[in-house]
């Protein structure tokens, strides 16, 4: 594998399309206990990061993607969701500096790491409170299972991915402790949670790009 700087790049602009087709599915989602206003919100970031992608110089890292994606979230998102993705990707940034490459499962687990306590330490929500945090948490515990067992990066990310799409589903039994929602208490149960949901979108299609990438490189290699 090989993913430099430009495969990062293409990597986020695929999550941004992935987060896009999901619009209206993450509007309908918050709708049902907050504004209703997540996959605009989201898709707003995601279309300001797709156009920092173009601005980056000829040459770049793997920090660098990440850089301009917080930088993008932090101009472009007014929600309260802006600021928690810009500390992410900027933790993203920080756990990627000065590498060439993010190939190994073990890079991918310590970015996800970095992001998932940046947005921690941001929204001050506690695991179970019904939040991004709920999906995002079991999918890094899958990412530190998959690098004891030395598991291939392609196969750790599509776990963490499945993973995380699962917990997202299991919010709905979760009473919501911060946010809008939380005012809602106990009539939110039932309903599944926007910024667990798009987390686990964003984790899935990460997954698929590097299971692309993966694919190509045994193909070229049994030829
Ligand atoms: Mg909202």
């Amino acid at each position: 594998m090989n993913i430099n700087g430009l495969t990062v790049a293409e990597i986020l602009n695929q999550v941004a399309i992935d987060i896009e087709d999901q619009k209206d599915y993450l509007c309908f989602l918050d709708g049902e206990v907050g504004d209703g206003d997540h996959g605009v919100s989201m898709t707003i970031g995601m279309r300001a990061v797709r156009r920092s992608l173009a601005d980056l110089p000829t040459s770049y890292l793997p920090s660098d993607v990440f850089d301009s994606a917080a930088e993008a979230y932090a101009v472009e998102v007014g929600a309260t969701i802006g600021p928690l993705y810009e500390a992410a990707f900027a933790a993203a940034g920080d756990a990627a500096r000065d590498k060439k490459t993010l190939d190994h499962t073990s890079d991918w687990l310590n970015i996800y790491q970095a992001m998932f306590t940046a947005i921690q330490e941001l929204g001050g929500a506690e695991l179970g409170d019904k939040t991004i945090l709920d999906s995002f948490h079991p999918a890094i515990e899958s990412m530190r299972v998959s690098v004891a067992a030395s598991s291939d990066l392609a196969d750790a990310l599509t776990l963490a991915g499945q993973v995380a799409m699962q917990s997202a589903r299991d919010t709905k039994d979760m009473v919501p402790l911060k946010g809008r929602a939380s005012r809602l208490g106990e009539r939110a149960v039932g309903h599944q949670d926007a910024g667990a949901t798009s987390i686990a979108i964003i984790l899935q299609s990460i997954a698929r790009e590097v299971a692309k990438l993966q694919l190509q490189i045994n193909y070229h290699f049994t030829l």
